[in-house]
């Protein structure tokens, strides 16, 4: 990973220049950051089950008319994607009562919301995500009423597909977080992506009966067992083969070998 040139490191990810122009390679890291990167840590082979999750979510949200970045994952920790202008906007989409939610409002861990909430924040690790309306986003300029239309209605079948997919598989998809991008055609003609990833590391998956964590709280609450639920949901999802580890192109259990 070292002779191609980095367009950009986050907490969880680098980006690579592509083979192609107008592509990046998504490079998935193991590091692990919460409140605001001042929790810091490793959760071994998150990134190669990250990498394995996003793919399939991305898969299949494209076949039901989702327009994603993802192109095709390319090994255990890179998938190729389409660069886009990324929105510095983050939406949380939220069923059920958890996190920053609750404690806004004082409200219980797990209750059950009577309609789905879109929020939005705005992307800034040093002013630490601050919420934000719509009114700031056109204001500021980070996207058009167009473009906020066009982000609601994905983001709303995004959770729509997901609610459905997590509980088939017995999760309740409790809340995540989704980013958006521009995309230009040859003719510059633009039209908005889902971007980045979808992963346990930005959603909050439940198991239906227990209500047991299995997602990036189990990092940030210090609740052990972490990259055991990363792996339950991979498995879950039908994404982890039986047998020994890296014996499969599928295969996510191997993150020793690939780096
Ligand atoms: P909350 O606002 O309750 O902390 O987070 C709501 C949901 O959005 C959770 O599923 C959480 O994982 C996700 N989320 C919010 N902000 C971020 C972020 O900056 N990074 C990641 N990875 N996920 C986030």
């Amino acid at each position: 990973m070292t002779r191609r040139k980095q367009v950009y490191e986050g907490k969880a990810k680098v980006m690579f220049e592509g083979p192609e122009p107008g592509t990046l390679v998504q490079y998935f890291k193991d590091d692990a950051t919460a409140f605001n990167a001042q929790k810091r840590g490793t959760i071994t082979g998150k990134g190669v089950i990250n990498n394995r999750i996003s793919e399939y979510l991305m898969l299949r949200l494209a076949e039901i008319g989702i327009p994603t970045h993802f192109v095709r994952r390319l090994n255990m920790r890179e998938q190729l994607v389409r660069q886009v202008e990324i929105i510095p906007v983050e939406v949380v989409i939220r069923n059920v009562v958890a996190g920053s939610l609750a404690q806004r409002f004082g409200l219980e861990e797990g209750t059950p919301l009577p309609r789905s909430i879109v929020e939005y924040y705005y992307k800034n690790d040093k002013l630490q995500d601050p919420m934000i309306s719509e009114e700031h986003i056109t204001c500021f300029g980070w996207a058009t009423t167009y473009d906020l239309d066009d982000i609601m209605q994905m983001s709303l079948r995004i959770n729509d597909f997901l609610l459905g997919l997590f509980h088939g598989i017995g999760i309740k998809l409790v809340d995540f977080k989704v980013e958006f991008g521009r995309l230009y055609n040859e003719h510059d003609e633009m039209r908005l992506v889902l971007a980045d990833e979808i992963s346990p590391d930005n959603c909050r998956l439940w198991d239906l009966k227990t209500n047991e964590k299995l997602d990036k709280d189990r990092f940030r609450r210090d609740l052990g067992r972490v990259e055991e639920a990363y792996q339950e949901v991979a498995r879950r999802l039908g994404l982890l083969t039986e047998g020994t580890p890296g014996d499969a192109p599928g295969d996510v259990r191997g993150p020793t070998t690939v780096q």
